[in-house]
């Protein structure tokens, strides 16, 4: 059977080719006939531009219907797909064209002088534009396209897909999935989450990233359901939308930003059965407040490019917060100490995982590819965690952000969770900084909330001397308006270890 992951995906579209797939802002429908037709246009036009298979296709392109239309087109054609955030600047999309050397740059209307300046320098050897309304170049040549088009024939072991890491250190790595790492996990999360008939998606994610373009899509399309698809989250609309919707996947952000409506009421979501949560860590009060209003109880996952989602709360017994549930079938998940040794339950140590989703290394880095995986290929997540004695994983904090000080590890958040739970604070990042003594000193950056006037550093030093041990409290706290977040919501620790580092 042919393992193109659409081959796939169009296997459990809706037999009525009229049934609704997409539903726009504006009303208008895109039924899966359509979406079958548009991508089968979208496909003949890679392949009149000469991509062939395993060739890259880089998008960096608003979210829109024709969007979608370009990511399952060039799924069609063998392609491989490689979305960039609209976010990224001039140098950024400068390297990611000079590393991937696709075949096709598509970009947005009002950055095509810029692009073709950089796919020029960078031998790219064509460019189009693509608007949020459709306009430019590429669906005005895909228009002209036949729409049917021969899905071609992959091996689950051909590359899909190159997504670059959100990097929150370091440079982007290019993470390479393969047809078989994306159908596994769609299929996997489809059943888990137990999709039914009836389902509908509001999708407010991006589509530049693991989790809008994968995780909600693909789980949406496998059930042949509709999706309400959003350009962007909006609080507002979100609530109204809610009352003809069943599923919805958001970033800890999203559900923050839905609390602060007063429009969030028990009635509201009378029509949604699951509320998804991941990409950065839930906080306690979100889920607490979250389930007060509602009476719904988010439901929290794991997972991260490199792989799709690992791990989840399970829909039909308890979610625990502050975990992110148990491993997925067909994904191992354990946590090691030194030497890979696994840990037992209540050990902190990094997480490792492997998988038919796992993906098979960084594009043109053969080396941190070794690196970063087992002798046994496990992949090393770069996440710290421990399993409680029921089996539930916690989410501990990144490697990278472990502080050692004097010779003894912090864990930021573990920090972190006893300062959020003073009174009067908001939330807050603890880092380590450069400290002549200790190596490292920990380091508390604090957001005051609505009665956190009378905070100060001395305070909450205190507050914590009485509840941690001595090397753990902070040696400095800092007070700020906000914590610097990418697009997924994820603190920027690397960029407050520059603003705090003396
Ligand atoms: P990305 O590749 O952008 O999806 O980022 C993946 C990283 O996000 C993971 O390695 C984790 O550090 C973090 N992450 C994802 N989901 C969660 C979660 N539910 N709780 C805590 N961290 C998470």
């Amino acid at each position: 059977m042919n393992e193109n992951l659409y081959a796939l995906l169009a296997r459990a579209f809706p037999t009525d080719p009229d049934a609704p797939c997409l539903i726009l802002p504006d009303g208008r429908r895109v039924s899966y006939g359509e979406l079958e037709s548009q991508s089968a246009r979208y496909a003949g036009l890679l392949v009149a531009a000469g991509i062939k298979p395993g060739d890259r296709v880089a998008a960096q392109v608003e979210k829109s219907p024709e969007a979608l239309y370009l990511y399952l087109g060039c799924l069609r054609a063998g392609g491989v797909f490689l979305p960039l955030n609209p976010a990224y600047q001039r140098g950024e999309v400068e390297y990611f064209l000079g590393d991937a050397r696709p075949g096709l740059f598509v970009c947005r209307p009002e950055k095509l002088e810029e692009a073709q300046e950089l796919a020029w320098a960078a031998r790219v050897p064509l460019v189009h534009d693509l608007g949020e309304r459709g306009e430019g170049s590429l669906a005005a040549k895909a228009a002209e396209m036949p729409e049917i088009f021969a899905t071609a024939e992959s091996a689950g072991s051909d590359l899909a897909a190159i997504l670059y890491t959100s990097g929150t250190t370091g440079r982007s790595k290019g993470a390479m999935l393969t047809h078989r790492n994306l159908a596994a996990n769609a299929l996997v999360l489809h059943q888990y989450w137990g999709f039914r008939p009836g389902d509908v998606l509001l999708h407010m994610l991006p589509i530049f990233h693991v989790h809008g373009l994968f995780v909600a899509t693909h789980c949406a399309l496998l059930n042949g359901s509709p999706m309400l698809f959003e350009p962007k989250f909006d609080p507002q609309r979100a609530l109204q939308l809610m009352r003809d919707a069943t599923v919805f996947m958001g970033v800890p952000t999203y559900y923050a930003r839905l609390l602060q409506e007063k429009g969030l009421t028990r009635e509201a979501v009378a029509h949604m059965r699951l509320f998804i949560s991941g990409s950065a860590p839930l906080l306690p009060e979100t889920f607490d407040e979250f389930r007060a209003r509602t009476g719904q109880v988010l439901l929290e996952r794991y997972g991260m490019t490199e792989g799709g989602m690992f791990t989840s709360n399970p829909p039909e017994a308890e979610r625990r917060v502050g975990t992110v549930g148990f491993p997925l079938p067909g994904t191992e998940v354990r946590v090691v100490g030194e030497g890979d040794a696994p840990l037992p339950a209540g050990e902190i140590g990094h997480i490792q995982v492997r998988g038919d989703n796992v993906f098979v290394g960084y594009w043109q880095m053969p080396e941190k590819t070794r690196e970063e995986f087992t002798p046994d290929g496990f992949f090393r997540t770069g996440d710290m965690g421990r399993f409680d004695a029921d089996g539930y994983l916690a989410i501990i904090g990144r490697d990278k952000d472990l502080i050692i000080t004097g010779g003894l590890n912090v864990y930021p958040k573990e920090i972190e969770e006893a300062i959020d739970a003073l009174p009067g604070v908001a939330e807050s990042a603890v880092i380590g900084l450069p400290h002549l003594d200790f190596g490292e000193a920990v380091t508390a950056v604090v957001v005051r909330g609505r009665e956190g006037a009378g905070l100060s550093a001395e305070g909450i030093i205190a507050a914590l001397k009485g509840q941690i041990a001595g090397f753990k409290v902070p040696k400095a706290v800092h007070f700020a308006d906000d914590l610097p977040r990418n697009a997924m919501g994820k603190v920027q620790k690397n960029l407050l270890r520059q603003r705090f580092a003396r």
